[in-house]
């Protein structure tokens, strides 16, 4: 299967870790859940979903009192994919949008080099699959390589990409955008935003500006903030999640570049510690390599 493929180093180094730790043990105490506290922290869940899963075990430790090392596996799957539940992550099926919303609005946010421009061709590619008239907007205007990249994209889908010059106002690209897609009667609109985090006041005022002026066009717009982070970098997507959440109202989460790391708990730590759905991951960096979150298939994986 792909998902087993893309996430081959997630999950051998998470069963590896995870026998290690229970190794010789028939019954889980005290020891095996440092054990696993540990293994939990260095797959990068985070500190804080990690003590909550080691208390939710702990607590059926105490109901059942005695929990066998071979059922550990089951209760930690049951746990984390609870966990992953409590935020709605996972819940969607396929890349359908809903049809209630025309055009659907995406804006995509997130810092450079998370595969924000790949993520957005791959899901325009998905939805044109499916028969949907799909717009991208280049509102990341601050560097002339983030246009020229999405204009590829375009290309490669076939399929309109509205655009000014490096440097104009993203908002104004914004307004642009959503007008055409309307005009052209689209049903999804992918709008790229540029993610600059070391101006956090720079970072809200333009993003709080794209809104407002896309809300000229579709009064509801966006109907999705879908914020990119890179699943390879671990605490930095902690902190770039923190940033995002703190200067717009962040409602999704693609996770990329899940098939080049072995801490792929980071999906399941940010969406936790964030509240927000985890809908899109990414397993490399051809353009069917984008899958629809489906939070049993992702925690089966670490335990195949
Ligand atoms: P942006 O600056 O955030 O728009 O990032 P890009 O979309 O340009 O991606 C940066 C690099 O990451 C490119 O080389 C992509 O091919 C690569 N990339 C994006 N997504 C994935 C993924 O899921 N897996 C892998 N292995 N590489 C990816």
């Amino acid at each position: 299967e792909t998902l087993d493929k893309g996430l081959e180093k997630s999950k051998s180094s998470f069963l590896g870790k995870l026998s290690k730790a229970v190794a010789g043990k028939s019954k889980v105490d005290d020891e095996v859940l440092d054990n696993l506290e540990e293994v939990l922290v260095t797959s990068d869940v985070g500190v804080n979903t990690t003590l909550k899963i080691i208390e939710r075990i702990e607590a059926r430790v105490a109901k059942d009192k005695y929990l066998g090392t071979e059922e550990l596996n089951k209760i930690l799957r049951e746990e984390i994919a609870g966990l992953l539940s409590e935020t709605n992550s996972g819940e969607a099926k396929d890349f359908g949008i809903p049809t209630n919303n025309k055009p659907h609005v995406i804006m995509v946010v997130g810092v450079n080099g998370v595969g924000k421009t790949t993520t957005i061709g791959k899901l325009a590619y998905q939805f044109k699959k499916q028969g949907k008239k799909v717009v991208l907007g280049a509102a990341d205007t601050f560097r002339a390589a983030a246009i020229d990249q999405l204009q590829v994209w375009a290309e490669r889908v076939d399929i309109p990409i509205i655009k000014q010059k490096m440097g104009s106002d993203p908002a104004s690209v914004a307004f642009d955008t959503l007008n055409s897609a309307v005009a052209e009667n689209a049903d999804v609109v992918l709008v790229d935003t540029a993610g600059r985090l070391h101006n956090k006041i720079n970072l809200m005022n333009e993003l709080s500006k794209i809104k407002r002026v896309m809300q000229k066009v579709v009064p509801d717009a966006p109907h999705d903030v879908l914020l990119v982070l890179d699943g390879s970098t671990g605490q930095n997507a902690f902190e770039q999640a923190k940033q995002f959440t703190k200067a717009t109202e962040v409602s999704s989460l693609a996770v990329t570049k899940l098939d080049g790391t072995a801490k792929g708990g980071v999906v399941i730590g940010i969406s936790d510690q964030f509240k927000i759905p985890v809908k899109y991951i990414g397993v490399g960096e051809g353009i069917e390599d984008l899958q629809v979150f489906n939070k049993y298939e992702f925690v089966d994986s670490f335990f195949k």
